[in-house]
């Protein structure tokens, strides 16, 4: 392995300031694309993550943080949208060389998402309904009644590594618009970016309403699950570390929401423009080497198009152009580690072992200049059953499964027969069909003619095993936010409190 000469050290991010582990020792972020080690972080403890929730908890309860005005919160939310655009170029380095994202992705898009959520965030935040006034009740008794919604307090926020900034932003950007104050504890093979994140952020926040604190799920994540003076958790990663965390959450009865896997199916339907359907299919399934959890990994197609679209899917992507995040030219990049790709290896022996048909790739690839990374071909299966284990479980790598269908109603009743539902797809000419279908599939998001579109003021989350609640939009204000009721009696004279008769009976 080479050894990188430009090593980065970084700390944990406590308080508005860098902080050093209490346990004095680090861990090393790897470039999956190269091998090359590229920082060493702070190996987080328990004591650090009290540290961290200490200072978020002091912010929330001693400084004005959440009592700033709807206006004021706006401004800041707006100048975290500049900060981001203006530390653009180093962020979206920081992610690349960890993540393995191509920096044609994180530039063209995944800054631009970040920089747009804080945005509609702070135009949400003005227009928020912080309180409401109910109707004078006509009984039991003239009162006057708001419907508050509060901060909740401490969030933690518990981020995966395949898009570390995107997903810390979803869980920051409403927090903060809502008041509250945030530890988050980024994946252990990405935690750069986010740890920047959180250095630029902290230049417009009081000390404290944002921290990183960095180590393994085990236990830095644990501890916040657990900690005491954690008000709420917002997850997103694997559904098995979802179920651990919500079991947790439940010692201390915490609100929390969950973005979870998928096996996202994606329908083409007979009367479909395969010159948009074709590419598009493979963009919802090959981007970020299939490492998105709303990745369209179940591909339906019809028996009349069956052979004209395997022929056209695999003429395309043969053709991508595997390499370094870092060069502009490269259209897909490596997959995480090494133990993901031997795991994404052994999905692909098991799509064989159950008698599927593999046209495209397969296999794993040494890319000149980046001999030491973990690459896979784009990968097609045909023949594949809804009920092979390559179709049922989340690969999160570059594999593609062809399923054929007679019937649309077989093709929407498979497409359902899954434990996700975070996300789905639809191709046709006809939109009044293509909500019709979009109508009957389980799925968080359905895109019809198209895939990734994720919007800054529309909802993103799962139904079923993908997960609860939703990041995003207007809604995910709500998850970030409590509500409170509060009642004034407008009835002065206890002669006119008929109803403390319920109590005070006629002796
Ligand atoms: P993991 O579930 O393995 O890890 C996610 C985060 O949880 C990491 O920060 C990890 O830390 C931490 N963690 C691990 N174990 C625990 C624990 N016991 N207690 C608390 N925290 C823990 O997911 P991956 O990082 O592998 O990400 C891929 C998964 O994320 C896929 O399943 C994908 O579908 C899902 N995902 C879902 C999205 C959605 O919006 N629904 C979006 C993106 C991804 P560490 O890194 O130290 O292990």
């Amino acid at each position: 392995m080479t050894v990188n000469v430009d090593v980065q050290t970084f700390s944990h991010f406590i308080n508005g300031k860098w902080e050093q582990t209490s346990s004095g020792e680090t861990f090393d972020v790897f470039n999956p694309a190269t091998g090359e080690l590229v920082a060493k972080v702070a190996k987080g403890t328990v004591a650090d993550v009290d540290r961290a929730v200490k200072a978020a908890r002091s912010a929330f309860d001693k400084s004005d943080w959440k009592n700033m005005k709807p206006k004021e919160r706006a401004k800041v939310l707006f100048a975290i949208s500049y900060k981001i655009a203006e530390h653009a170029q180093e962020l979206a380095y920081l992610e690349a060389i960890s993540s393995g994202g191509t920096v044609r992705r994180i530039g063209n898009s995944d800054i631009l998402q970040m920089v747009d959520l804080f945005q509609t965030l702070a135009n949400f935040t003005l227009e928020y309904p912080f309180s409401e006034t109910l109707p004078v009740p006509p009984f039991p008794g003239p009162a006057h009644n708001f419907i508050w919604r509060e901060p909740i307090g401490v969030c933690a926020a518990i981020t995966p590594w395949n898009l570390p900034m995107v997903i810390a932003t979803w869980k920051i950007g409403p927090a903060l618009a809502m008041g509250n104050t945030i530890v988050i504890k980024p994946a252990s093979y990405t935690p750069l970016s986010t740890l920047k994140l959180a250095e630029i952020i902290s230049e417009v926040v009081p000390p404290g309403v944002i921290n990183v604190v960095t180590g393994a799920g085990a236990e830095v994540g644990e501890a916040l699950v657990n900690h005491p003076e954690v008000d709420k958790v917002a997850f997103t990663g694997s559904t098995e570390v979802g179920r651990r965390i919500m079991g947790l959450a439940a010692g201390t009865i915490k609100n929390t929401t969950l973005g979870l896997g998928g096996k996202s199916p994606n329908i083409l339907l007979e009367d479909v423009d395969l010159s948009i359907a074709l590419p598009g299919s493979l963009f919802g399934v090959f981007l970020h080497s299939g490492q998105l959890c709303e990745s369209g990994t179940r591909l339906f197609v019809p028996d009349a198009l069956y052979d004209q679209v395997v022929a056209g899917l695999t003429a395309l992507a043969s053709n991508l152009k595997l390499g370094n995040p870092l060069d502009p030219t490269t259209d897909v990049g490596p997959v995480i580690s090494k133990k993901q790709k031997e795991a994404i290896l052994g999905f692909i022996d098991s799509g064989k072992q159950e008698g599927a048909t593999l046209v495209c790739g397969g296999k794993e690839v040494i890319v000149p200049g980046c001999e030491q990374g973990h690459f896979i071909e784009p990968t097609i299966f045909t023949n594949v059953t809804n009920d092979m284990k390559i179709a049922q479980e989340e690969i999160f790598g570059p594999v593609l499964c062809v399923i054929r269908y007679s019937e649309l109603d077989e093709a929407i009743q498979m497409a359902n027969d899954t434990i996700y539902g975070l996300a789905a797809g639809v191709w046709t000419r006809d939109v009044n069909k293509a909500y019709e279908v979009a109508r009957k599939l389980q799925a968080g998001v359905v895109w019809i003619n198209d895939w990734h579109m994720f919007r800054s003021d529309a909802p993103f989350g799962g139904y079923k095993q993908s997960g609860i609640g939703r990041e995003m939009g207007k809604h995910s204000l709500d998850a970030y936010t409590q509500l409170k009721h509060v009642h004034t009696s407008m009835s002065p004279e206890l002669e006119r409190r008929s109803w403390y008769g319920i109590l005070f009976g006629q002796n």
